[in-house]
């Protein structure tokens, strides 16, 4: 055995799809970013998008940006695990590696709406774990949309009511964290992922184990 590894915490697990949820404002991107950064064994899946970029944006990094054509193809060649409109363009998450990934015990991040939650939670319900952000409250909610100033009054009221609709979603996930502070909302959200990658069923290798040490 070499340094402070155990076989134990070596076992081979399989990934889970960590899914984080919330209305726009409610700091899903910051806490998603502050995971990314912190937790080597999770990667982004990047959406498709048909909406255009926004300053700031990356192409390929936030998401891949394509047209209405591009779009139609991938749904019609099935390369979606799932899709949904949102504010009047479309978003899908492409299938890629995720699913051969998963089984490699890669895990994912999914930052998608519950339109999508819902679709991932039917396909591949075992694998997904899903986590609800709400804001403190809906002034603060409004308050933060309207200090990132990227949007337009009229954009902003639009969200606003998405934002309730989103929230209405929330007794869907099987998480729902409050975001008040955005380091204890990072703590909580890190601890239900260290947590869920211990729960038995993920961890593949526990067969093996159990059966060498029972000899
Ligand atoms: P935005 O345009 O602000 O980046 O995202 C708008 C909404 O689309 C967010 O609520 C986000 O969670 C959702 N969204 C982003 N990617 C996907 C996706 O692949 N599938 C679904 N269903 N929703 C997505």
């Amino acid at each position: 055995m070499t340094g402070d590894r155990t076989p134990a915490n070596t076992l081979k697990r399989r990934g889970l799809m960590f899914v984080l949820s919330s209305p726009s404002g409610a700091g899903k991107t910051t806490i998603s970013r502050m995971l990314l950064g912190a937790d080597p064994e999770i990667k982004l899946s990047v959406s498709v998008t048909t909406r255009p970029m926004r300053p700031g944006e990356r192409d390929g990094v936030d998401y891949h940006f394509a047209t209405d054509a591009e779009f139609d193809q991938m749904v019609a060649d099935d390369d979606f695990y799932e899709w949904a409109h949102v504010f009047g363009h479309r978003y899908g998450t492409p299938k890629g590696h995720i699913r051969s990934g998963l089984k490699d015990g890669q895990d994912w991040l999914f930052d998608i709406d519950w339109q999508g939650t819902q679709q991932l939670i039917q396909k591949d319900k075992q694998d997904v774990v899903a986590v609800f952000i709400l804001p403190p409250s809906i002034d603060e909610l409004r308050r933060r949309l309207e200090t990132r100033a990227q949007d337009s009054a009229a954009v902003i009221d639009a969200r606003m009511d998405r934002a309730r609709a989103e929230i209405s979603h929330w007794d869907a996930y099987d998480y729902v964290v409050i975001n008040d502070d955005v380091d204890a909302c990072f703590a909580k959200v890190r601890e239900i992922l260290h947590a869920e990658r211990r729960k038995r069923r993920r961890q593949t290798g526990l067969i093996d184990f159990v059966r060498a040490m029972m000899g």
